[in-house]
């Protein structure tokens, strides 16, 4: 089967796809009838030129901008990478909530600006992390795998998501009470078309003033220039590892020391970018088997 990757993707389980090209979608300038499976870190698959195309084997767990609707109907099978990121990205989150609330970066850009001269830090004081309140918005994978790891912090957990989970990792709370009982929110849904601008002003203006909010999910589930301002304002604090618009960050952001950004780094280890090959590869193999996918995408 012929499979199209748009960049070689780590680890040694991808050479185990025998007929790979690897090209940038960019590159693709005519059709291609030829490739049967795509490989894509949730991008837009040009479906005009992949007339061929049977699968795409996602490298992401989350599928938003694949255009998966269109896939489902013209009968493309659809696999992704949940599970192997979770720890990963739980982690990420943790680093985000602990730069953003105790005040990381601004303390380094201190050292190497040379103005720590005297042995008493002026400023600098933070928030206490025990005792605080943690509000996870979606306990599913990740969200569950930070619950876990605020457990050591001894934070206490709320959580929101449609369904109220039996769960001893977390209280339950409609979303708008989790906001405003915050000192900290993570979120961790999908982007989905319910989720999209789901954190808009009217909610930020919930969360008390100095909570911290932390996006390790998707840009587009926060209204973006409504956290711009209130991040200009003063009165939040965020940790933020993805955009509406990757890779533009609202140029407002970097000259603020309330906010610790990274470029999308969630799932980046080597262990877990190694793993999520591994998972691409089970699903094109199996698929080519005639199995059933490994990890399949439903809509
Ligand atoms: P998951 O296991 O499917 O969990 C999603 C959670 O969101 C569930 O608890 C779900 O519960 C909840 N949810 C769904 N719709 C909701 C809504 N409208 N309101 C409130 N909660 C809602 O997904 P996961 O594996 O944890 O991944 C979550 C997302 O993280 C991915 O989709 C991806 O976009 C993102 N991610 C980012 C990175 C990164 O590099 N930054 C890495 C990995 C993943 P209910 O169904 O009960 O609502």
């Amino acid at each position: 089967m012929k499979v199209l990757a748009t960049r070689r993707y780590p680890g040694p389980a991808f050479d185990e796809l025998v007929d790979v090209e690897v090209r940038a979608l960019s590159e693709l300038k005519s059709p291609r009838p030829d490739v049967e499976a795509l490989v894509v870190a949730n991008e837009p698959v040009p479906l005009d030129l992949l007339p061929g195309l049977r699968l795409v084997a996602n490298y992401s767990v989350g599928y938003d901008r694949l255009g998966i609707e269109e896939l489902a109907r013209l009968g493309v099978a659809v696999s992704n990478t949940p599970g192997v990121l979770s720890a990963a990205t739980a982690d990420l989150t943790f680093a985000l909530i602990l730069a953003a609330r105790r005040r990381i970066v601004e303390g380094d850009a201190y050292v190497r600006s040379g103005k720590w001269t005297t042995d008493w830090t002026e400023g600098f004081l933070a928030e206490e992390l025990t005792g605080s309140t943690l509000g996870i918005v979606g306990l599913g994978r990740i969200g569950q795998a930070v619950a876990r790891r605020a457990q050591g912090f001894e934070l206490r957990v709320l959580y929101a998501q449609r369904t109220p989970a039996e769960t001893a990792l977390g209280e339950y709370r409609d979303l708008d009470t989790l906001l405003a009982q915050s000192d900290i929110v993570s979120i961790h849904t999908p982007l989905m078309p319910e989720t999209r601008g789901l954190i808009d002003a009217r909610r930020l203006a919930l969360l008390r003033d100095g909570a911290c909010l932390v996006n390790t999910a998707r840009g587009e589930i926060v209204d973006e220039a409504a956290l711009v301002a209130e991040l200009v304002s003063g009165r939040l604090r965020a940790g933020l590892d993805v955009f509406a618009h990757e890779p533009n960050v609202p140029a407002e952001l970097l000259q603020l020391q309330n906010v610790v950004v990274t470029p999308h780094l969630g799932s980046a280890t080597r262990q877990t970018r190694e793993a999520m090959t591994r998972i691409v590869v089970d699903n094109i193999l199996a698929f080519e088997r005639g199995d059933a996918l490994v990890t399949p995408v439903t809509v």
